[in-house]
């Protein structure tokens, strides 16, 4: 029988969608579906909005934040309890290999533990006035939080939001991605059994222009943390305008991943591959434009192709697998129609760009794919793919990696490899990316501020400030005077 989570949790009940439907989620490793979903529209969301204020204006609002902080901690116990089961079910919804799953899956629950640990320690500041008068800070949560997430890393994206607008006070509506939403459900049965009161998180899955835009739409809701692409973002912009509700967004990435001729060459190869191909290509920070000094060029792009060869696509719960299929037959269509455009374009295809047949013709699967002699203004160097291809671009000097790397609408993330840290030090200063990693990659913490420059979004999640995203600051003045000047006298 199909594995089924036909009910949407809003308000502490399962209840069926009202004007939503069941729809049937699709194994992208076999291009069959493996499990029915419940998804919502827009009168789905204003229950869940319903709910959430008054969850908020009631029990949430007073508990005190020690208790918060307890409660988000009794989930994340529950949540590493479970990691291995939703690990699974993640590997059987996006396709990802399992052992990557597992990895990531594995920490969240250290990453909602950070979460608790800000939620009671919230701290204002006092301010120098004048004799008399004193004036003091409080943080003061937003309300209610719309958590809108993409189709690829559905549980860490909820698990960044979720477990900080908790920890800030607020209360929270998710709405994952219809195309992977089992695992988002399965965290609701998860915040269930840890006791939160009914409405301080409601779990919705849905299309983007219905429910997603409810949400954006509507009044009761205070802020929107999400997770997806830009065009999405610049409609929701529009879409909110009416309600000037806040917003934090993470979006697109195209990351340069920059190798100096002086580098540890088997560690940076060892990072630039990884990076390259993790997810299937299907992750924000990966390394899609590897920038390689001419003096290694040969050797980097001859590296390149023999690690591919080692590369096991595979069915993902097999625990040999590397990499699985592409999340959803669109986006192997993506990969596949951006392979042709980097041809075109006069990018020499050294490897991999076909869709892989044989045991693995029902699914998603595309081969890793590198192109090299990619140019910074072809396509398939300035457009976000998605896929595991990888362009290599060669460079000469110093100052022209740091313009290539800066030449992107984006600047999420960015790497490099020296062993001469003056080198390490100046270049990280100057590229445009909220995270620079220098001799390491893709290494991500509860602790880390996490977020993008220029068109890669607004705002950071993570790190010891993460909060203020989902506070205001009050500002208190009082006299102890009580004098008051007649302005009239
Ligand atoms: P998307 O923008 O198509 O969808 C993301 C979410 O927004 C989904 O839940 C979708 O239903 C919803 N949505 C779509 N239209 C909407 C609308 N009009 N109103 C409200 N909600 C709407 O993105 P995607 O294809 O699911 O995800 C891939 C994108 O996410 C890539 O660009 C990737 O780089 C980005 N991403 C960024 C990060 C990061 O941390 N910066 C992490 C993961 C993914």
């Amino acid at each position: 029988m199909t594995p089924s989570w036909d009910k949407l949790y809003i308000a502490g009940e399962w209840v069926a969608p009202e004007d939503g439907a069941v729809i049937e989620s699709i194994d992208p490793a076999t291009g069959r579906p493996w499990a029915r979903v419940a998804i919502g529209g827009a009168c789905d969301i204003d229950k869940a909005v319903t709910a959430a204020s008054e969850a908020f204006a009631g029990p949430w609002r007073h508990i005190p934040a020690w208790e918060r902080a307890q409660l988000i901690r009794r989930f994340a116990e529950l949540y590493r309890e479970k990691a291995p089961r939703l690990a699974e079910l993640e590997t059987r919804d996006c396709g990802r290999a399992i052992r990557e799953a597992r990895m990531d899956v594995g920490a969240h629950a250290q990453w909602y533990h950070w979460f608790a640990s800000l939620a009671d320690k919230s701290e204002g500041r006092t301010l120098p006035l004048d004799e008399g008068v004193h004036a003091f800070t409080t943080k003061v949560p937003v309300g209610v939080v719309g958590a809108i997430t993409p189709w690829n890393v559905p549980l860490l994206t909820a698990c960044w939001k979720i477990g900080t607008a908790l920890a800030a006070g607020c209360t929270v509506i998710l709405k994952p991605s219809e195309l992977t939403a089992v695992t988002s459900l399965e965290l609701a049965r998860i915040a269930d059994e840890a006791g939160f009161p009914p409405g301080v998180v409601n779990v919705v899955p849905g299309a983007g222009p219905a429910a997603g835009a409810r949400m954006v739409e509507h009044p009761g809701i205070a802020k929107i943390s999400f997770t997806g692409s830009g065009a999405t973002a610049r409609r929701m912009l529009r879409d909110g305008a009416d309600t000037l509700k806040r917003f934090t967004f993470e979006l697109g990435g195209k990351a340069a991943h920059i190798l100096f001729a002086d580098c540890d060459l088997d560690a940076a190869i060892n990072a630039a591959t990884s990076s390259a191909w993790a997810h299937c290509g299907q992750a924000c920070a990966l390394g899609s434009r590897v920038l390689v000094q001419r003096p290694i060029y040969a050797q980097v792009v001859e590296a390149f192709r023999a690690r591919q060869q080692r590369v096991r696509v595979g069915m993902p719960l097999d625990e040999a697998t590397h990499m699985g299929p592409q999340a959803h037959e669109a986006q192997l269509a993506k990969t596949l129609s951006y392979v042709e455009i980097g041809k075109q374009d006069g990018a020499e295809l050294v490897a991999g760009g076909e869709r892989l047949g044989g045991a693995l013709s029902d699914g998603y699967f595309v081969a890793p794919t590198i192109f090299a002699e990619v140019r910074n203004d072809m396509r398939i160097a300035r457009e976000e793919i998605f896929g595991p291809v990888v362009s290599i671009i060669p460079f000469d000097e110093e100052e022209e990696a740091i313009a290539i790397a800066n030449d992107s609408e984006f600047g999420l993330t960015a790497g490099l490899w020296t062993r001469d840290l003056g080198r390490g030090l100046r270049v990280s200063q100057r590229i445009e990316a909220g995270m620079v990693w220098v001799n390491s990659y893709r290494y991500l913490r509860w602790s880390t501020p996490y977020g993008g420059f220029k068109a890669s979004g607004w705002g950071r999640e993570n790190g010891s400030d993460a909060l203020d995203a989902y506070q205001e600051i009050r500002t208190t003045v009082m006299s102890a005077t009580g004098h008051f000047a007649d302005a009239y006298g």
